[in-house]
Parts: structure tokens; sequence; C-alpha cells
């Protein structure tokens, strides 16, 4: 009722400048234009003033702007999927990369790949990959295949299932597909590549995923597994074959007897490397990469440029988490790495549950002491805030017939602990 509301103000985007969220550009930014072209008008009129030529020519251009700024805008901000690869932006990769969780971490990255018609691989691969009825790249496959195009060194953090076999079987295959033939005059020299996982099934599944691609492209694979006789294996290498799938035990076996040579071996995947640490097969794993020629090794320097038309020995590592001795492979043995992660880092969480309790202080003795005596035969790890609470809270343990450990002078000796 009041006559101060009934003419509220809009605030009037002149000159465009700004614009009002959720609204259609280009009808905002014709109404900027019609509205400067109004507020002139009422100025001039009001000093008696005519419109000068190069004022309207000025305005007529403004217009002409407003009325192309949706074609302009619209093409700025449609989403990568309806882009042709050159058309897509930094901002498109970034949505690109969240939308398939991919995150990086190194120098020098080249883009992922949006779909296999996008991606260098060769025609024969191609269609290799269609014949599988692989429609689309994984997220791995997406991140991964470029990089191995390039002979990066790569380390990829993606669970079983992601796809990451052929991520790292498809760059291995073209760079066999450079190499001369197999023949009588090398196949003495040993395979061209050699893929590490920790278990014999899991080589036996890496096996089948190469085959699936190797076939076409008259590449021969070969597994040395456990469980199998090992001359029969050394045979088979020595008939000559590109690519060896094996377990680090047994192949060590294999070379130190003599059996087969990696003279020119030059491209290799360690599958699940935490694994295989776990397993205690890091002796055999460097004792397979120190068998390699190392004429090949990238340069150290990381700014120098790789040349395209060489040789270099590309390394592939794959493993769910980082430990000490995993760094320790990563950092001897691959030159200036990318790490490649799908999804998001501490998956541990999908594991564990976890719950919050909430409570007043009095009650919170109570509530632990019953959570940790339901535990029954179990271990358990109890954090809190400072070494004088730690210290009251494990001789409450304690009395209270609980066997406890009290960690907290880590915090003061600052130990590196685990
Ligand atoms: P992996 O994670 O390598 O063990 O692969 C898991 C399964 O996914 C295997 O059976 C593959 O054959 C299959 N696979 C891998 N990549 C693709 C893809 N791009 N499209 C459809 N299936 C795939």
């Amino acid at each position: 009722m009041n006559a101060l509301y009934q003419n509220p103000h809009e605030a009037r985007l002149l000159f465009g400048r700004g614009f009002r969220a959720g609204m259609d550009r280009r009808e905002q930014k014709k109404l900027a234009a019609k509205n400067e072209k109004e507020t002139r008008d009422e100025i001039r009129k009001k000093d008696g003033l005519e419109e000068k030529p190069e004022e309207a020519a000025a305005q007529k251009i403004k217009e002409e702007a407003a009325d192309s700024y949706d074609t302009f805008d619209m093409r700025v901000d449609r989403h990568w999927t309806e882009k042709k690869l050159e058309e897509m932006t930094e901002r498109d990769w970034r949505i690109f990369r969240e939308d398939f969780n991919i995150s990086y971490k190194g120098s020098k990255i080249p883009r992922p790949m949006r779909s296999w018609a996008e991606s260098k691989l060769t025609l024969e691969l191609l269609k290799a990959v269609e014949r599988a009825g692989y429609k689309t790249p994984s997220p791995i496959q997406m991140a991964a295949i470029p990089l191995g195009l390039q002979q990066r060194d790569v380390i990829g953090v993606a669970e079983t299932g992601s796809g990451k076999t052929a991520a790292f079987v498809l760059p291995m295959l073209t760079y066999i597909t450079r190499l001369p033939p197999m023949s009588e005059e090398n196949e003495a020299e040993g395979p061209y590549a050699v893929v590490m996982a920790p278990t014999r099934e899991l080589a036996q599944q890496i096996e089948d995923e190469t085959v699936k691609f190797a076939h076409y492209l008259g590449i021969k694979v070969v597994s040395i597994v456990g469980g199998q006789s090992i001359e029969e294996q050394g045979f088979k290498i020595r008939q000559g074959c590109e690519v060896v799938i094996a377990t680090p035990g047994r192949l060590i076996d294999c070379l130190e007897r003599r059996y087969a040579v990696l003279n020119q071996c030059n491209y290799v995947v360690l599958d699940e490397a935490d694994r295989m640490i776990d397993m205690g097969f890091e002796p055999q794993v460097m004792g397979v990469l120190d068998a390699m020629p190392s004429s090949n090794l990238k340069p150290e320097n990381e700014d120098e440029e790789l040349d395209e038309k060489k040789i270099y020995r590309t390394t592939y590592m794959f493993s769910a988490t980082m430990p000490p001795a995993v760094e320790r492979l990563a950092r001897k043995y691959l030159r200036n790495p990318v790490v490649v992660t799908i999804g998001t880092a501490g998956k541990a969480t999908d594991l564990i549950t976890q719950h919050v309790i909430m409570m007043k202080e009095s009650e919170k003795m109570y509530r632990l002491h019953k959570l940790l005596d339901e535990l029954g035969d179990k271990t358990a790890i109890v954090f809190i805030n400072t070494k004088k609470s730690a210290d009251g809270l494990s001789k409450a343990l304690d009395k209270g017939g609980l066997s406890c450990d009290n960690f907290a002078w880590w915090e003061v000796t600052g130990a590196e602990g685990n």
C-alpha cells in the first residue's frame, strides 16, 4: 500500500557490465543496449542536442554485438561433450577431469583422450578394441594411454576392475609394433616387454586381456608363473615372444638360470606394486629391472625434451597405495613419472565404517571401556589429543583390566611413526 514500494527499483545493468544469474544472457545484453540508448536519448533531449552520426554508429555496433552475443557466448558455454577437440578450453578439460575423477601430478602432461576415435592408437588396435566391445575408454584408459604413447613413465592409482590392464597393454602393443618383428636374429635376445604381477591369477587375467588385442597384431605372449615347468617356459621365451607376463619370483629364477634374458626389453609394467612388495618380492622386482638394458633410460633432467623417434625405457607402475618401499622403487626406476589417480584419495573410507557418537564428557570413559570390551580378542588404537590425556587414559584402561600400550612419547620425540 505504501507508494514507496509501487515502483520497486530495478538495478539497471548498463553499458554491458554484469548480468543477473540464471537468465538469458542475450536478452539481458539486448535490454542493456536498449536502456543505454534510452538514457542517452533522454540526456540529449534535456540538453536540446541532436544525435551525432558517430554516436548513432557506435550505438548500432553495440546493438549488433548484443544480437550476436548469444552465438558467441553459447559456444563458450557448451558442454565439452558437444565440442570438437580443437574447441576444448582449459575450463572444459578441467570439467572433463572432474567428470571422470581423473587427477594428475607431474609435469608436461598430455591431454587425456575423450574417446577411442581421438586416441592416437593405430587403426589395427582400434579395430581390436572395437572387437573387444569396448565402446568408450574407462577413466584410467583416458588418462594413461596418451601418457604411454608418449613413452612417459606412469604411476597409476586405480583399482582392479577399472580397466587398468588395457590402459597399459594398448600403449605397450603400440610400442612393440614400432620395433622390428621378432625373427631368428633377435628372438634369443628376449622379449620386448615385461609385465610383472604379484600372483599367478592376476598374471593369468593380464595374459587374457593382452592376448585379446595382441593376437590381431601377431604378437606372442608368454606367461612365466609358478606351478608349471620352468624349462618349458624358458623354451617358449627362446622360441620368440614379444611380451612376457610373469610373477617376479619365477621370472628372476628364469633369468638366473639363464633360461631367458631381457637384452632388448624396454617396456616394463609393475602391476599391483604394493602387493608385490607386501609379499616380499622387492629384491626380485629390482633384480628383474636391473637385468634390463640401462642404455635407454630417459634423461635424469626433466626439462630435456624426449626424442619421439628414440626408444626409451618406459615403466608403468600400478599401486593402490604408496608405502615407502614402493616410493623407493619409483624413485630408483621411474623418470619424471606422471601420477594418475582415478577416484578420490583415501579410498579406505569405503572399507571403514565411521561412527560419530555424541555424548557428555562424563560418559566418555564408560563408553570407551564398553566399546573396547566388545572387541573381545581384537586390538584397537585409541587416538587422543594430548600426551597427558593419553597417560591418564592408558592408566585408567590398565586399571580396568585392559592391557594397553601408550605411544604418546612419539609426539615428544618426533619419531617418524607408522
Ligand atoms: P581390469 O581393471 O583391467 O582388470 O579390467 C576389468 C574388466 O573390464 C575386464 O574384464 C576388461 O575386459 C573390461 N574392460 C576394460 N576396459 C574396458 C572398456 N573400455 N570398456 C568395456 N570393458 C572394459
